[in-house]
């Protein structure tokens, strides 16, 4: 029998180990009556900065006479554990006649893949970019050189585009799967906290080493994998997909006949979505967000948020998520990276794009976060389905001829960005976008309602976060991909309007945002296809 015990704080300076006792005393029974405690949850509480703490969520087990006493007379919120519904998976009976293609190896197709290679169906795996191996020296020399290689990238190779991130894996979504998506993390490397921390979060160095793993296991497991492998073209028989066409790096193009295909490219690959407009596949302009990065201190942000607990070995970088509106619009703080950096994350010549990325120590000099403005179809000027993708392009572009080339960022410091005016340098706080910053007038490389809201969500959120409007804090731009400017339209059945057996998953197509929500909508197409054909 085991019962949940719900919110039991447990003061900063606590050690872990009297958490039993805390939890007796709220079931109001003796410590030795619990036979069996296991930690669910583990959140910070920081709203009181004299008073901060750990809320635990934790279950017992206890004797079933004890248990009735408990529900009784507990001081605390305590209620009976619920059961965890098994999941089995389903599996179809028609007999697989080609095999099942999984385009992108970001988390939708890496989930996806792994699942149906845990199941027996050896899926194909073809990712357009190189190993995560390969892929970080491609990486560290385009931020050292501002030399793009337009395959392998910060957004395009294995692991996808959080590959380079902080690795933050909270949801919003309430999906059983997302706990699924967490455990297999930890099975391959990643800390055991994030199965229960509430905001767990694992760094670029660790989650590269957990990408390689899951790509051995998938081979193991008899999956097959192919780099430098560019999906480019569909070929249907009727209204179902009977083979898709990829471009190598080495050896140019290639039919592959396919019984299924989850396309899970990213939001990244435009040419994708241009691939799509032409083969008839329904498609619909989708609302994003867009704007800046702001950097301040690490120590400025942990002082405003912890007060005099700053520095406290317990609680790591401080986080921030704020929200206001600007003009009737939504301006919000997007992806915070606590003592992180920030980073070019170009995939396409031309175009500068930022994020953010820490890793596991969050212990960098700064910690930054996009301040973003929500954008729609009213500002594309256009009402074709890629008409966001050319307002983002756009965006980008604008960017990178306001930096003067090379990838080098259009920056500046918040008190000239806040008075309308160019900077002509950095002050205390040092850019850490690289390869490189030109310090000017940002706001001309922005829509008005983008600069305009920029700059009231500083405001607004520095009467909500001391130090917010730092005048030295550093603005960088352009942050242009918070989500996908496009979605690719799907029937129940999670397939193609336009494309049976085409199966767009994942952020590119529009229907999760973030690695922990794109890993779950791959894993759900994967257990879709499997209960379409028969186990092998
Ligand atoms: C710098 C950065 C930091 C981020 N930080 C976080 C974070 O901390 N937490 C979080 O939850 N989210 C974060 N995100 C967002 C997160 O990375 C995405 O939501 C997630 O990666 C989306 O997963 P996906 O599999 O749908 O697509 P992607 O990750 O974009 O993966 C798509 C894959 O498809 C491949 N591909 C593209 N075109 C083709 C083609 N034609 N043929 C074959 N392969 C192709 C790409 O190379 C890529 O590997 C961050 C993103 C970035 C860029």
């Amino acid at each position: 029998m085991a019962l949940t015990l719900f919110d039991l704080k447990l003061p900063l300076h606590a050690e872990e180990s009297s958490l039993k006792r805390i939890a007796a005393r709220a079931l109001a029974m003796p410590e030795n009556a619990i036979q069996d405690m296991r930690i669910n949850r583990i959140s910070l509480d920081a709203r009181r900065k004299d008073d901060i703490s750990f809320r635990y969520t934790v279950t017992v087990t206890l004797s079933p006479k004890d248990e009735t006493y408990a529900l009784r007379h507990a001081n605390g919120h305590v209620s009976r554990a619920a059961e965890t519904p098994s999941r089995v998976p389903v599996y179809g009976e028609r007999p697989l006649t080609a095999p099942i293609v999984v385009a992108g190896m970001g988390p939708a197709g890496l989930f996806a893949a792994y699942l149906l290679a845990q199941n027996g169906y050896k899926p194909v795996v073809l990712e357009r970019g190189k190993a995560v191996e390969a892929r970080q020296e491609d990486v560290a020399r385009f931020w050292k050189t501002g030399v793009l290689d337009v395959s392998s990238n910060a957004v395009f190779g294995e692991g996808g585009a959080g590959a380079f991130s902080d690795g933050k894996l909270t949801t919003r979504i309430k999906d059983p799967r997302a706990a699924d998506v967490l455990a297999l993390l930890a099975e391959h490397g990643a800390p055991d906290e994030i199965i229960h921390m509430a905001k767990p979060h694992i760094g670029t160095d660790k989650l590269v080493q957990v990408v390689r793993n899951m790509r051995l296991a998938i081979l193991r497991m008899g999956g097959t994998v192919r780099f430098g492998t560019r999906v480019c073209g569909l070929e249907r028989q009727g209204d179902a997909l009977q083979a898709i066409y990829v471009e190598k790096s080495t050896e140019g193009r290639e039919r592959i006949p396919c019984a299924a295909c989850i396309l899970a490219t990213g939001h990244g690959a435009s040419d994708v979505y241009r691939m799509l407009a032409e083969e008839g596949i329904a498609l619909q302009a989708k609302p994003f967000a867009a704007g800046v990065r702001i950097e301040h201190p690490r120590e400025l942000i942990d002082r405003s948020q912890f007060g005099t607990f700053a520095g406290h070995p317990r609680l790591g970088a401080a986080e921030y998520h704020l929200a206001d509106q600007s003009g009737g619009r939504g301006v919000y703080t997007f992806c915070m990276c606590p003592g992180g950096y920030v980073v070019a994350c170009a995939s396409e010549q031309g175009g500068v794009v930022t994020n953010g990325m820490s890793h596991y120590a969050r212990d960098a000099e700064n910690s930054n976060a996009a301040i973003v403005v929500q954008v729609d179809a009213r500002d594309y000027g256009a009402d074709d389905p890629l008409a966001g993708l050319r307002f983002r392009e756009k965006l980008e572009q604008d960017a990178f001829r306001l930096g003067g080339g090379g990838f080098v960022a259009p920056a500046a410091q918040v008190a000239d960005l806040l008075a309308g005016r160019a900077s002509n340098g950095f002050g205390s706080v040092r850019p850490t976008y690289a390869p490189g910053v030109r310090a000017c007038d940002v706001g001309e490389c922005l829509p008005g309602f983008i600069a305009a809201g920029v700059r009231d969500g500083i405001r607004a959120f520095s009467r909500r976060l001391q130090g917010f409007d730092l005048p030295e804090a550093v603005i960088t731009a352009v942050e242009s991909r918070t989500s996908a400017p496009v979605r690719v339209l799907r029937d129940k059945n999670g397939e193609a309007e336009g494309m049976l057996g085409l199966y767009p998953t994942g952020e590119g197509a529009g229907y999760a945002g973030g690695i922990v929500s794109a890993a779950v909508d791959g894993m759900r197409a994967a257990e879709r296809i499997m209960a379409r054909f028969a186990r092998p």
